[in-house]
């Protein structure tokens, strides 16, 4: 077995990394921290968060700085502000009994106040990079000399957009320089990288890096679209002390999300972009005292987060990019301990299940979403053990005694079970009674999840603002619309054009995997947007549908 005095660290770290309560290395810290000290080499690590890499990096990283020297060092790249703070921080406690000087700079927060640290002296930065390339511009930041440069979260990055300014800050580094690259993926743009920027790297693979976490369950209830708020609310009443994060696609449907379980009395906050820095750090430490036990959440916004003891992730809907799935289950099950993925997932998201389950390389199990009875029972279950399970207080029962005596006096403790479990139940019991089944069951026609999808509740009609005055015939909506939400070929249909706008049938899914490919296009200096067909109906088929197909090649 591993231990940290084995690997090579010196005293001082060891002593701050004890204090922590560091009791033996996770795997990558086994790898990586003899390796990096040893060595000087580039490597490639796959692992995600929760894994232990902060102090993967950051014990070598301190070990091999040098101190008094007037220039920073090493950097470390990560793609958020909260990541930024945690892996600043982590780095403070393990520098506890060494004099080195780390400044975390990133977005949203004042830049006065990190150019004067800055210009205090900083031997390791940890930055977002777009904070960077600023500071890098405004000559308050060199990168020559830089010894190290630390890719946390490479393949976030890169989906956040951030690939040219990595691009811009790696080729201003000195070419001697170091380089760690941490990623939970391995996409294309990641090799990309590699190859143009790394010398010979070594690769980390430890059991369970680039793949789902073993300590997460991963699990998925099919339902219809439409009932999602009512499974998620039966999810939550199902597991006692749950505390969990749920996961929604949009800024708009995370508050949404987050207003109707707060309507409905749960203890919910919700975290997105358009929230203020201080509004997002007030409901982080919200969630961390456990003020809120439950956190709706932009993958966005909660990407890097490390919170202890989460037991449940919940996807409202499945990620856009199916890469974020890893990101999101990493939330729970860390630092060796359990978790549940729970998925939503109508007919028309099957087939992206399935591919899902290639990218994680595990089967995602199927589970009926619990009826009322059973989230009563189970809930009832709890208590019983709960009651069974605690110990009695001698001296606050002492001190009761009067009141208890009198209580048995009145009534049969089988009554005073029964009254104490009614308290506990009444609520539940009610909303319950004649709760509706929210499974839907997987269709047995032999059709594919595509084909049937079309019968399922979930499928609306929608407008879109092009038609045949834009020189777009129903085909090249149709083709349109199938190349911008890289759709499969049933996945749309009933699509009509008339002169100044075309509808088309599709579930919610689909289109709002269309709106993300159409964000920003505009057609004649006109903003392309859809919406639902607010009439409903079917329009009757145009005559210019038989229209022979215009030629192709509309640029937008
Ligand atoms: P990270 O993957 O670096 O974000 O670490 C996840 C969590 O595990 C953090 O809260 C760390 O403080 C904690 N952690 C990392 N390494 C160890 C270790 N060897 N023993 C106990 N906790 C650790």
């Amino acid at each position: 077995m591993n231990t940290f005095e084995s690997l090579g660290l010196s005293n001082v770290l060891l002593k701050a990394i004890t204090e922590m309560g560091y009791k033996q290395p996770t795997p990558v810290q086994s790898e990586a921290i003899p390796l990096l000290i040893r060595e000087n080499t580039d490597i490639i690590s796959l692992a995600q968060t929760g894994t232990g890499k902060t102090a993967a990096f950051g014990l070598p990283i301190l070990e091999k700085i040098e101190s008094g020297k007037n220039s920073p060092q090493a950097l470390i790249l990560s793609p958020t502000r909260e990541l930024c703070i945690q892996i600043a921080g982590e780095l403070e406690k393990f520098s506890k009994y060494i004099d080195v000087r780390i400044v975390p700079v990133y977005g949203g927060a004042n830049m006065t106040t990190q150019i004067r640290q800055l210009r205090q002296g900083a031997d390791i930065i940890v930055a977002t990079p777009g904070r960077l390339i600023d500071l890098i511009e405004r000559s308050i930041i060199q990168l020559d000399t830089i010894k190290i440069v630390v890719l946390d979260e490479a393949d976030e990055m890169l989906s956040m957009g951030f690939k040219e300014d990595i691009d811009t800050i790696l080729s201003q580094t000195h070419p001697d320089r170091l380089t760690w690259l941490f990623s939970a993926t391995m996409p294309e743009d990641i090799r990309r990288i590699s190859k143009t920027y790394m010398k010979d790297p070594k690769q980390i693979s430890v059991a369970g890096g680039g793949q789902v976490n073993e300590n997460i369950e991963h699990i998925y209830h099919l339902i219809d679209g439409r009932d999602r708020i009512k499974v998620l609310t039966r999810v939550l009443d199902f597991y006692p002390d749950i505390y969990a994060i749920v996961f929604c696609q949009t800024k708009i449907e995370t508050q949404q999300v987050a207003d109707k379980l707060i309507d409905h009395g749960y203890p919910a906050g919700s975290l997105h972009g358009d929230m203020s820095q201080a509004q997002r750090e007030q409901m982080m430490n919200a969630f961390r005292k456990k003020a809120i036990t439950i956190l709706v959440a932009t993958d966005v916004a909660a990407r890097g987060i490390d919170v202890e003891d989460v037991t449940h992730v919940i996807h409202f809907h499945l990620p856009d990019d199916l890469e974020s799935f890893t990101h999101r289950s990493g939330r729970t099950a860390r630092a060796g301990k359990k978790g549940t993925s729970i998925a939503l997932v109508s007919k028309n998201e099957m087939h992206r299940l399935r591919t899902l389950e290639k990218i994680i390389k595990r089967k995602i199990q199927y589970a009926k979403v619990p009826s009322g009875m059973e989230v009563c029972t189970h809930q009832m279950q709890y208590l019983i053990n709960r009651i069974t399970t605690e110990e009695v207080n001698p001296l606050a029962v002492e001190e009761f005694k009067p009141l208890l005596d009198d209580l048995l006096e009145k009534y049969h403790p089988r009554e005073l079970v029964e009254k104490i479990f009614s308290m506990e139940f009444n609520r539940l019991l009610e909303m319950y009674r004649n709760a509706p089944d929210l499974n839907i069951s997987p269709d047995r026609s032999g059709k594919s999840y595509d084909e049937a999808s079309y019968h399922s509740r979930d499928i609306k009609r929608w407008y879109i603002n092009i038609g045949i005055k834009d020189g777009m015939y129903w085909q090249d909506v149709k083709d349109f619309l199938k190349e911008k939400g890289n759709l499969g070929k049933n996945d749309i249909n009933g699509v009509e054009t008339l002169s100044s706008f075309s509808t088309f049938k599709c579930s919610e899914e689909v289109c709002r995997r269309i709106q993300k490919g159409i964000q920003g296009l505009t057609l004649s200096g006109r903003k392309i947007f859809i919406k639902e067909d607010s009439k409903k109906e079917t329009y009757h088929r145009s005559p210019e549908r038989n229209q022979t197909r215009k030629q192709k090649g509309q640029t937008f």
